[in-house]
């Protein structure tokens, strides 16, 4: 189908992004006033300040409760809060001078001792407790509801004494996180090779970058852009190994008695806080409750998962027996070389023959016209708006031409730029008072005069990904409170939208509106994303059975007294138990380089529990086109616009009518089998 041209005109013409009737005028872009380092502090401290005149009004309040003179002034300090806090973030991954980065990251760290302060003051605690809700609106009341559980959790109603220790723990487990994440970034490792034949199989760059050292030695570091392509394409199994056995011994055995601390850390902050472990403590706040739920959600998920694993692993064992005819045994580093010859011989895919579709130019049009469909919005250009670097863009979003948010774009690489990819939200909603605004921070190839900037199909994927994030921010930014607005939900729920939209990239006819040859202008041919289609499903049921392994590990760490934890005999357990492949002894170290046990902790069941969501989602919408159909609108009101005003587990239910469940997801799972019999 043919999407609508949203390209406006008047950006074209004008130079400017809107004509008077659709004005953003009311609120000026994030960096019109060019601040400088000092402007830039005395900005923040502004909003700081103002934060801590609503918080001491509130306070200092005499007479009953309510609405207008408690929760007013409240949600005024969390605007507040969160505007520095957002904007200093934003600075400390983008800004180009590295001063003003590190600046940006003592603001930070400001702002967060701020919201920390805030969680544990008796006296707002009290007062937000006191107002009168009985005329109020259900948003504004499950507001209220969850803003208690959160000081709650955070330990306010606790004697002074208690409050003290807690807030002690938290602050050694701050200092832990940040040495367990220091040990890992630390600790590249160099693995030395005796001559250029262990990359034998390598692309011919990967090769060239890599030239023997005078000794005649090759050495390879265990950074991803050395590792992956050396795990898929090297023809050696020892060499795979080899890096493989020294990038899971990264911050080992250094990170043992750090993740020690940690866990018992946060076993005291749970038992102070009247829980009998961390897990239950963690998720009491999260869509899936407590600690048992995370038990039996990995089981479903290995269930589910099995008979389309086994099928994988059956196709993958005989592959690894094309070379090694007497194999028996799959190990986990084996899988990325394994999936590509399995995806070559099985459905005659090479993944490099999609990137001449999918220059970085058509692709950003791509996401932008399948997400003005599919969210019936239109965005246009600020040209004129300046940013933080020159290459940034600002984009204004509108909604039946009433403007209803802002975002940027920081799309490419660039010295001391934030290295992944990432949604960061900017700016708060609030109805009537304050538009959203988000930034996306990625990191893709950048079309030059000479270079037409490709993307390979993952990094396109990141980028519908990302938009998902923040077209949730933008669409969930129309409340009427800072702190329900935008994606301010359960954090176990954040990931589903995102994930949602990866499937967008699935779509032949999506595709072929944007994917074009970088040089003949000809459209992906349907036949190749097919292939490309069926190639990257293979291989899913064995990644999330690993994903099921980590989640495994993720809360069994957590889930009794340290005491009683030994990591290598959890981490084995957990490989052999939810994963076909047999460990190797490297992989039962990876719990110290596992950055996601520190960050986040028993939840990184997150993931798969949101990738399902996604999928069932995904199920409601028209398979032959999913922009068509009241699909798309019902989303946007019932799971978007909501921002945090429900709980996610009502959203779920409101969209699906009922609560998500695993069949949607286990057809995803097995779709490179799609027609063919279940038995084998
Ligand atoms: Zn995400």
């Amino acid at each position: 189908m043919r999407l609508a041209l949203m390209m406006s005109l008047a950006t074209l013409v004008t130079g400017l992004a809107y004509g008077t009737d659709v004005s953003l005028v009311s609120q000026a872009p994030i960096w019109s006033a060019k601040p400088d380092l000092a402007a830039f502090e005395t900005m923040e401290n502004e909003r700081l300040a103002a934060a801590q005149r609503s918080i001491d009004r509130l306070v200092s309040h005499r007479g009953p409760r309510t609405v207008e003179n408690t929760l007013v002034p409240y949600d005024d300090a969390i605007r507040e809060i969160d505007s520095a806090s957002d904007f200093s973030g934003l600075m400390q991954q983008l800004h180009p001078d590295e001063k003003f980065r590190d600046a940006a990251t003592a603001m930070t760290t400001r702002a967060s001792g701020v919201q920390t302060a805030l969680l544990l003051n008796g006296d707002v605690y009290r007062a937000l407790g006191a107002i009168d809700l009985s005329k109020a609106d259900a948003a504004t009341r499950y507001y209220v509801k969850r803003q208690l559980l959160e000081f709650r959790l955070a330990g306010v109603d606790k004697d002074a004494a208690t409050r003290q220790r807690i807030k002690k723990l938290q602050d050694e487990l701050t200092e832990a996180l940040s040495i367990y994440d220091r040990n890992i970034s630390d600790d590249s490792r160099v693995v030395v090779f005796d001559s250029a034949q262990a990359l034998e199989g390598l692309p011919q760059d990967y090769i060239d970058r890599h030239k023997p050292d005078t000794d005649g030695k090759i050495r390879i570091t265990t950074r991803y852009p050395d590792l992956f392509p050396v795990l898929t394409f090297a023809r050696s199994a020892d060499t795979r190994r080899r890096l493989w056995e020294a990038f899971n011994s990264r911050a080992y055995p250094k990170n043992r008695e750090v993740l020690e601390k940690i866990m018992k850390t946060r076993y005291q902050l749970a038992t102070l806080n009247g829980y009998s472990a961390w897990p239950d403590y963690d998720a009491a706040d999260r869509m899936i409750g407590n600690g048992a739920n995370i038990g039996k959600f990995i089981e479903e998920l290995d269930a589910a998962v099995r008979p389309t694993e086994q099928r994988e692993y059956a196709l993958l064992l005989a592959e690894k027996r094309k070379v090694d005819p007497a194999a028996t045994d799959l190990y986990a580093y084996e899988t990325w070389r394994l999936k590509e010859l399995v995806g070559e011989s099985q459905y005659g895919f090479d993944a490099q023959s999609v990137r001449p579709y999918l220059p970085y130019p058509e692709v950003k049009q791509g996401v932008l016209d399948t997400a003005a469909a599919l969210f019936h919005v239109t965005f246009t250009q600020e040209i004129a708006a300046p940013a933080w670097d020159p290459k940034v863009e600002t984009w204004d979003v509108f909604d039946e031409g009433k403007a209803i948010g802002r975002f940027y774009l920081d799309m490419h690489p660039r010295k001391g730029k934030y290295s992944h990819a990432a949604m960061a939200p900017v700016l708060d909603g609030v109805r009537g008072r304050q538009l959203p605004e988000a930034a996306l921070m990625c990191n893709f190839p950048e079309p030059t005069a000479d270079d037409p900037g490709l993307m390979d199909i993952d990094d396109a994927t990141t980028f519908f990904h990302e938009f998902g994030h923040l077209m949730h921010h933008i669409l969930g930014g129309q409340q009427p409170w800072a702190g329900i607005s935008g994606i301010s939900m359960e954090r176990d729920f954040v990931e589903a939208p995102s994930q949602m939209l990866e499937e967008w990239m699935q779509s032949p006819q999506v595709l072929a509106t944007f994917a074009r040859h970088y040089k003949t202008g000809e459209p992906i041919p349907a036949e190749l994303v097919a292939r490309m289609n069926r190639a990257s499903a293979f291989g899913r049921a064995s990644d999330v059975a690993i994903q099921n392994a980590l989640a495994d590990v993720s809360y069994q760490v957590y889930r009794v007294r340290p005491q009683k934890v030994d990591l290598e005999a959890l981490t084995d357990h957990a490989l052999q138990r939810y994963t076909l492949y047999k460990p190797i002894p490297e992989d039962r170290r990876l719990y110290a380089n596992f950055t996601h046990l520190g960050n986040y902790s028993s939840a990184y069941y997150t993931y798969m529990w949101d990738k399902v969501i996604a999928e069932d989602f995904f199920a409601q919408f028209d398979p032959k086109n999913p922009l068509a159909g009241s699909a798309p609108m019902r989303y946007r009101r019932i799971v978007l616009e909501p921002g945090g005003s429900k709980s996610a587990n009502e959203l779920v239910r409101n969209f699906l009518g009922r609560p998500q469940n695993l069949e949607a997801f286990q057809t995803w799972l097995g779709r490179e089998f799609a027609g063919q019999s279940q038995t084998r």
